[in-house]
């Protein structure tokens, strides 16, 4: 018997950051369940005074609805259920939407293969700068925000250069045959600025000068609104070195898989456009870089250019930016936050009485708000595909995992959508589930 004893307030749902990060782990992770009264120096747990359990007892978790259940429930791994393969195939036959996966390392790229990801939509090359094996790379990409003259930022950026092509090449290895979408770095720089001492002398003694002289320049990197600030596509145009590595990293891995009879398939996405200048103006760069690489390497590279889309200037004008851009991505995060003028990182703090109270139905970060972000989305697809009619359009923010949002975006003409390796299962069933409602 599994007496459920507690469901999670709205309060406490999916509006959690941790939780989201925790399911594109694969972890099922509940936050803020203010049903469960927790009594921390007695070590137990209550519910509604009925239930009570203590340390060591089993409880299971439902992350997707919010539920706490007492008890162990037998559970077995989905991707060893021959009848999950058998449906998982089923609907395949139904859907018309194509499932990528957001992939930042080649262990989540492997993963997301085996759920099922017909390629990889977003590949965030920041993340190599964050977690596992990133300390070496972390510190040269600090080493080049921090020095002072172009010739310092030069030596610095090749040091950087080889380990981004190794985290490049190895997810085109494994992604053999798929398209792939390297978005060029993202944060602000300031993000990166060391903050502990050991690491302010690491670098400073890396660059000859005082740790103070490295406090100086991290502190002129700091910004009031840094999610409206210099980040995305800004950064390429200030430091067109950065954004000649990236390419430079992206072709020469191409080329070298090549070169082992692989076929890799890079598209190169560039984030936080607002017109197609931006984009003529790197894809200069990125085409300049592309010739060298084919040069020294004997290589003839193909790739795709395109965009996000997630600001409402660049859906606005979304038959602009097509001129310049191959495929479009819409980066239904950033696009939310910037059509609500709600904060994705601080929304938390009163997300919660906006559902409480009804003022909205339901997080806006999870599921699409049609009404405007939504609407936003169709006018971006309809305008690009108005300048280029074969127009690829995906969606690569959280909501791209979301049923309720595949069924929307099922009805506007998307390509795809790309969402974290465990949601590809489910956004597998959504696009066949939101396929055969569409055609009833
Ligand atoms: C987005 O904004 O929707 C997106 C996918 O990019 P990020 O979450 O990295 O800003
Ligand atoms: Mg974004």
């Amino acid at each position: 018997m599994h007496a459920s004893v507690g469901i999670l307030t709205e309060r406490g749902g999916m509006t959690s950051h941790a939780a989201l990060v925790a399911r594109g782990w694969g972890k099922c992770c509940i936050v803020g369940c203010d049903a469960l009264k927790i009594d921390f120096n007695a070590k137990k747990v209550s519910f509604g005074g009925k239930v009570t359990l203590k340390e060591g007892d089993a409880i299971s978790l439902n992350g997707a609805k919010g539920l706490v259940y007492a008890g162990a429930i037998e559970t077995m791994d989905a991707s060893e259920n021959p009848l999950f393969a058998k449906f998982m195939g089923l609907c395949d036959k139904f859907r018309k939407l194509g499932i990528r996966t957001n992939a930042d390392t080649p262990e989540d790229a492997a993963r997301a293969l085996k759920f099922g990801a017909e390629g990889i939509g977003l590949f965030r090359i920041e993340h190599m700068f964050y977690g596992k094996n990133s300390d070496t790379p972390l510190s040269k990409l600090r080493k080049m925000i921090l020095c002072n003259t172009e010739q310092e930022r030069k030596a610095a950026l090749a040091e950087l250069e080889p380990y981004m092509k190794a985290a490049v090449k190895e997810t085109l290895r494994i992604m053999d045959g798929k398209p792939v979408v390297f978005r060029l770095l993202d944060p602000p720089l300031h993000e990166f600025v060391p903050k502990t001492e050991d690491k302010k002398k690491e670098i400073a003694s890396d660059l000859g000068i005082s740790v103070k002289e490295i406090e100086k320049r991290g502190e002129s990197l700091h910004e009031v609104n840094p999610m409206m600030g210099h980040r995305g596509v800004r950064l390429h145009v200030s430091y067109p070195l950065i954004a000649e590595t990236q390419y430079r990293a992206i072709f020469t891995a191409t080329a070298e898989l090549q070169k082992e009879g692989l076929r890799p398939m890079p598209e190169i996405m560039i984030p936080v456009t607002i017109s197609a200048r931006e984009l003529s103006f790197q894809r200069a760069i990125c085409d300049k870089i592309k010739a060298e690489v084919e040069a020294t390497t004997q290589q003839f590279l193909e790739y795709k250019f395109g965009t996000m889309i997630e600001i409402p200037r660049a859906a606005l004008t979304a038959d602009r930016m097509a001129r310049a851009a191959e495929f479009f991505s819409f980066g239904t995060n950033d696009l939310t936050q910037m059509t609500f003028g709600f904060s994705r990182d601080d929304v938390g703090t009163f997300m919660g009485d906006y559902l409480g109270n009804k003022i909205l139905d339901g997080d806006p970060f999870q599921t699409i708000d049609v009404k405007a972000v939504g609407k936003l989305v169709k006018i971006g697809v309809d305008g690009g595909r108005s300048r280029r009619p074969d127009l690829m359009c995906g969606i690569c923010g959280e909501h791209g995992g979301d049923p309720k949002s595949i069924e929307f975006f099922n009805t506007i003409g998307i390509n795809y959508v790309s969402c974290s390796p465990f949601r590809v299962p489910i956004a597998r069933l959504a696009a066949a589930q939101a396929e055969i409602r569409q055609a009833k």
